[in-house]
């Protein structure tokens, strides 16, 4: 019975194969949403293992934070462009869980990242939640955690003001677009924490930044950043 089942799975993903959404080929039956090549080819940053990494230098002379990770580089057109189009478009959470279970491979063995205690996706202003049903960044959060044996918390930062649309902006207008848009409700859970803060995508790390202000200001926190990936 067991067999007969496996073959009609089989038989019925030649019927409706199941496409990886990176590279847009056939799954095979041991292949779950992203398939292998994929999984070992996609273009990694490996910025956790250089600490003076691009996204960590953002941050410089503005928040100190520990250390900063992002797990592709994400080019126009590029598979990873295809992958976060999906993840972000098709409601696709599970792609969100194994990506963050991909990054937590990667940042368990990792001095720096391994002391982490809780996982803290950006937040999405409620009228976006509402919207879009559920927040990416938590999807990899989870599947973060699994690996590094943290918590997500997804509660305690949040975002109290909705803000306009960032793409045209100047770095500076950015930056004062995101003035007070976050706030941390019980910053006493996060004292002398080691925190990630976790976002999709991180560009010119003004979101991340101004999350960051508002987190380092409670006392003895510690705080890192991961991101599935960035883009110059
Ligand atoms: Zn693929």
């Amino acid at each position: 019975m067991k067999l007969l089942r496996s073959y009609l799975a089989d038989f019925t993903s030649l019927l409706f194969p199941e496409l990886c959404p990176a590279c847009g080929e056939s799954l095979v039956a041991a292949e779950d949403v992203i398939c292998t090549d994929c999984r070992y080819n996609l273009p990694f940053t490996n910025f956790h293992l250089q600490p003076d990494n691009i996204v960590a230098r953002q941050f410089w002379g503005k928040v100190d934070i520990e250390a900063a990770y992002s797990l592709y580089y994400f080019a126009k057109g590029g598979k990873v462009q295809n992958l976060m189009h999906h993840f972000k478009y098709s409601g696709m959470h599970r792609i969100g869980n194994i990506l963050g279970s991909i990054a937590g491979d990667q940042l368990k063995q990792n001095d720096k990242f391994n002391t982490v205690d809780y996982i803290i996706p950006v937040p999405l202003h409620k009228s976006r939640l509402k919207q879009r049903g559920y927040n990416q960044s938590k999807c990899f959060a989870e599947g973060l955690a699994e690996k590094l044996q943290a918590n997500v918390h997804d509660n305690n930062l949040v975002r109290v003001r909705a803000t306009e649309t960032q793409t045209h902006k100047s770095r500076f207008l950015r930056f004062e677009n995101m003035q007070e848009v976050f706030k941390v409700m019980q910053p006493d859970e996060l004292a002398n924490k080691h925190v990630l803060l976790v976002d999709d995508i991180v560009t010119t790390g003004s979101t991340l930044e101004a999350c960051s202000i508002e987190l380092v200001k409670i006392p003895g926190l510690k705080l890192s950043i991961a991101t599935i990936a960035y883009a110059e």
